[in-house]
């Protein structure tokens, strides 16, 4: 019997593990586990654990619905593997990789536990585009792309040549089996948690991610260039939340896009950025670590509380910051600019501006969020110059010329007219000129603090 454990690939279509389970021609028992450590604060009530909690629901649905079994446990992976093999006949443990410092660890264990237990461990690579052993080999390279217009250039021609299609095999070739009662029980998922499961269902066709891609594969992919960063429409997809949960796989979506090669080149960029960030997590030793390799010590944190609750009397910076407190949601072009505004005007470390998004973004994902902070704080591979301050009022002036986007999350504003309503209010906590200097001397000199990186 093999164990296959769903982790950051909730859905029942193109999953390597599949594939190897049904060649296998072997009964599979299926778990999802949720670990203490990701939901530990009450995440459960936030934005980001919501949408995951929200896919849990769905993929529960999806197996009942398809007469499969799927079971959710609550505890720690390794000591549930340990008493799984203890009543199943498991000889096999199959997951898609994840590559987080967390998950590492994690993983490390429960291969261990796995081997001294006498069972075979696999990870199979799926949360990026293209494979990247395969990558490195094709581009010659022995370093890492630094830089990514030229990732980019080389990434498309790999794709081209080497895209591997969606994996075939379905959950109904799979045939999965029933727990033992007792491994139920003892791991069962805590009150509150089921009651939020149970809160988060939705009938299925809600929140189907390849409606969400068909949809904008036929009216928005071809607008994108241009709307993308009009913040006050939706111009994007809307999918991350989605892909980063696996509720759709990224070789889904490139196969769908790639059916009409000149529509989306702007797009297939942006899917490019999220793979070049996956690839710098595993490729660059520091990326989880900057806070580390540089001297942060001369920012503060006293200024974080005010951006965090939308009160810093810069109308766009708080607009956004009001959105994505009620709704776990923020535009790409917002994101910079609260993130360049909180640890360039500001002054705040970014890992405090990293912690926040972690639990207010529903789409949070750990490499993406961390690629999206390091890029605006002017740390890591290809990040913004350290002189590049965004200003707040000409973004906002530039982007939502009439206001309409403050209009709605700060309505107490609505009355003022398209000229006065980016600008700073009177109590605002910060003078843009001013601090957009002092950020520019400031990051220099954090720039040139570099120092080795501790070791583990
Ligand atoms: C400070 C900061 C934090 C961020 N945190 C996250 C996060 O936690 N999770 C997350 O998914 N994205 C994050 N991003 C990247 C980006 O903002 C979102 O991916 C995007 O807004 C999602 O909207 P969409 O699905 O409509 O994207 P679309 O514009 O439709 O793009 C399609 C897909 O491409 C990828 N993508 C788009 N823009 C980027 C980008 N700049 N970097 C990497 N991948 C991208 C995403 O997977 C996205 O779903 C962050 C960016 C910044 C600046």
């Amino acid at each position: 019997m093999i164990l296959f454990i769903h982790r950051k690939d909730l859905r029942t279509s193109d999953l390597p593990a599949f594939d190897a389970i049904s060649s296998a021609q072997e009964s599979s028992l299926h778990v999802l586990i949720l670990e203490p450590f990701l939901l530990r604060n009450e995440r459960y009530l936030e934005h980001s654990g919501l949408n995951f909690l929200r896919h849990v629901s769905g993929l529960q649905q999806e197996y009942e619905h398809q007469g499969k079994l799927l079971h959710i446990l609550y505890g720690e992976p390794d000591d549930i593997v340990r008493s799984l093999a203890g009543v199943h006949p498991v000889h096999e443990v199959r997951v898609h990789a994840d590559y987080t410092p967390y998950a590492l660890k994690r993983d490390r264990l429960l291969r261990d536990t796995a081997l001294a237990l006498n069972m075979r461990f696999h990870t199979h690579h799926d949360s990026m585009l293209c494979d990247l052993d395969d990558f490195m080999d094709w581009s010659g390279r022995s370093e890492p792309f630094k830089v990514f217009t030229p990732f980019y250039r080389c990434w498309r021609s790999f794709l081209h040549e080497r895209f591997r299609p969606p994996y075939s095999a379905g959950l109904q070739e799979l045939r999965t089996v029933d727990i033992h009662p007792q491994i139920a029980g003892n791991y069962r998922i805590p009150e509150e948690v089921t009651r939020q499961l149970t809160a988060l269902a939705q009938p299925a066709q809600t929140m189907n991610p390849s409606h969400l891609l068909e949809d904008f594969m036929q009216t928005e992919v071809q607008h994108y260039a241009v709307n993308r960063d009009n913040y006050s429409q939706e111009g994007t997809s809307r999918l991350s939340r989605h892909l980063n949960t696996g509720a759709i796989s990224v070789r889904t979506v490139y196969n769908r896009l790639t059916e009409n090669e000149h529509l989306g080149e702007e797009w297939l960029r942006q899917l490019a950025w999220r793979d070049f960030y996956l690839y710098q997590a595993r490729l660059d030793p520091m990326f989880f670590n900057y806070e580390n390799v540089y001297d942060l010590s001369a920012l503060g944190t006293h200024n974080f509380e005010a951006w965090s609750r939308g009160k810093t009397g810069i109308p766009v910076i708080d607009a956004a910051m009001r959105q994505l407190n009620e709704t776990g949601w923020m535009p790409n072009r917002l994101r910079m600019i609260t993130a360049m505004f909180l640890t360039k005007n500001l002054g705040c470390p970014f890992i405090y501006g990293e912690r926040y998004f972690r639990l207010k973004l529903s789409d949070y994902d750990n490499t993406l969020n961390r690629g999206g902070w390091l890029w605006s704080s002017s740390l890591g591979y290809d990040a913004s110059p350290y002189f590049r301050v965004m200003n707040p009022v000409t973004q906002s002036q530039t982007h939502d010329p009439s206001g309409s986007y403050i209009r709605t999350w700060l309505p107490e504003l609505s009355e003022l007219p398209d000229q006065a309503i980016h600008l700073p209010r009177e109590d605002a906590i910060v003078d843009l000129k001013r601090s957009r200097a002092l950020a520019i001397e400031l990051y220099k000199e954090i720039l040139s603090s570099k120092r080795a990186a501790p070791q583990e």
